[in-house]
């Protein structure tokens, strides 16, 4: 979660959340998250489907699914894998103090002013996981001459550029396979 944190240093959804009058919004950071990443792989670039895409998520966490939009960038209702979901518990009042709250965040004018660096979808999640890599063969609790230090380095790169254009595992289903990791 830390690195999502950093990645949405104007977005504090996080913090918001974690206010007790907002915990209702909490079953909720998951899901807004993947929408987050969802709506900038969908815009395709489009700096209008963004925002608008963005905007449905206040209506769908009150379990409204079509709404009234004064833009045509997208359609105002929801895509069709959101209304599939089918967890009453979690919808959201409109109005509430964790709807007005959720409100808040998403419709940030500065984080709405930034969207347009995520509409063609590009984060740093690579460059991450090359620092992790190195992190592995380098790890930073020990201490290292030069020449042993730049070796490891040298060694994460190649390991890296190895397996980087490595297919994902896939389940018998064909959906990627994922597993929890554990910090050390
Ligand atoms: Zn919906």
């Amino acid at each position: 979660m830390a690195k999502l944190e950093r990645k949405f240093a104007d977005f504090n959804l996080f913090q918001v959340a974690a206010e007790t009058r907002n915990k209702d919004l909490r079953p909720w950071v998951p899901d807004l998250i993947n929408h987050f990443w969802h709506c900038c792989q969908i815009a395709n670039g489009n700096e209008d489907v963004l925002p608008a895409r963005w905007r449905g998520a206040l209506h769908h966490v009150t379990n409204v699914h079509e709404w009234i939009s004064g833009d045509d960038a997208i359609e105002p209702k929801c895509e069709l894998e959101e209304l599939e979901e089918k967890e009453d518990d979690k919808w959201l009042e409109a109005g509430s103090p964790a709807h007005e709250a959720l409100t808040h965040v998403m419709l940030d004018t500065r984080f709405l002013h930034n969207l347009h660096h995520y509409a063609d979808f590009r984060h740093t999640g690579e460059l991450e996981t090359f620092h992790e890599h190195i992190l592995v063969n380098c790890a930073k609790r020990f201490a290292y001459t030069y020449p042993v230090y730049k070796a490891r380095n040298y060694l994460a790169g190649l390991d890296y550029q190895i397996h980087k254009e490595r297919p994902f595992l896939m389940n018998k289903n064909g959906e990627f396979r994922l597993h929890r990791c554990f910090s050390k």
